[in-house]
């Protein structure tokens, strides 16, 4: 048994489609992993369409999806998403345990007159959950822990653990000027792979090219590094890219990235990282 992760929208805020970002990718944030039969996916940003249809073409669908907030860029995708069509699918949508705005923001944004399906009219059986957060949950075979970080409106990372396995997804989240997000850090410590938002260079966030994006939300690669070394993670995954950085600029922050950490991965469409199942100590 292995647990898969394939990256199906890397872009954040908007869709940035093009023969400028065509190597990288233009669709906003979705992320599934595989374990074994199961799938859970990592918000519904445009990605999730082309997901959607590789799941629909292999058979009946149920999977869970975990979100990280309601911004646009990781809803986008849901009613577009084709199992909603289908009366087979079975969909677990877990949001933040503060608010019921995951079920709101999922209707409304599926009301006429701006999309014609309402929500309550799609055959797919939808269940809205929620979690307690820093308590972690079963969600099949894998148990799953979620963490509140910094950005506008408010947004949660997640860390799934399968057969002694660890992945972090940390999107939309702003480090802070003075210390390291220590929630973060309990969040991502150890973790095989930590996926981090990206989104500006060091220049970007700082106001040196064009204003600066301090209290915008988002991250920088030099932040990423300096995460998953203090958490001592495995592979560090910048996720998030700015609509306006073309392939070759997604290069550059890569190669900046790997030099300081080597084994950093800017996140592109159909990128697929595998990590082998570790054998679990189960002696008492
Ligand atoms: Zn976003
Ligand atoms: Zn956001």
């Amino acid at each position: 048994m292995s647990l898969t992760v394939r990256f199906w929208g890397v872009r954040g805020s908007v869709p940035s489609p093009g023969p400028q970002t065509a190597a990288v990718g233009g669709n906003t944030s979705c992320v599934e992993l595989r374990l074994g039969d199961e799938t859970i996916v990592l918000d519904a940003g445009t990605g999730l369409r082309g997901l959607g249809e590789r799941l629909v073409a292999a058979g009946p669908v149920a999977l869970s999806v975990l979100f990280s907030h309601v911004h646009w860029d990781h809803i986008q995708g849901f009613p577009f998403f084709p199992a909603l069509f289908k009366s087979t699918t079975e969909l677990s949508l877990y949001g933040r345990p503060d608010e019921g705005s995951l079920e709101s923001a999922l209707r409304q944004q599926m009301t006429w007159p701006n999309f014609p399906v309402q929500l309550d009219a799609v055959p797919a059986r939808l269940r809205y959950r929620s979690f307690e957060e820093g308590r972690p949950f079963a969600l099949g075979s894998a148990m799953v822990r979620a963490a509140r970080l910094n950005h506008p409106n408010g947004v949660v990372a997640y860390r799934i653990e399968h057969e002694g396995r660890a992945v972090v997804y940390a999107t939309d989240t702003e480090h802070y000027a003075d210390e390291v997000d220590r929630s973060l850090i309990s969040l991502a410590e150890g973790a095989d792979l930590l996926i981090y938002d990206a989104q500006y260079t060091p220049e970007e966030y700082a106001g040196v090219i064009g204003g600066s994006r301090v209290g915008w939300g988002h991250s920088t690669w030099v932040e990423g590094v300096r995460i998953a070394r203090a958490a001592g993670v495995g592979s560090l995954v910048l996720f998030h890219h700015d609509p306006s950085h073309d392939d070759a600029a997604i290069g550059a922050i890569e190669r900046a990235a790997q030099t300081v950490l080597p084994g950093t991965v800017a996140a592109r469409e159909g990128l697929e990282i595998h990590l082998a199942g570790r054998a679990q100590n189960k002696a008492a």
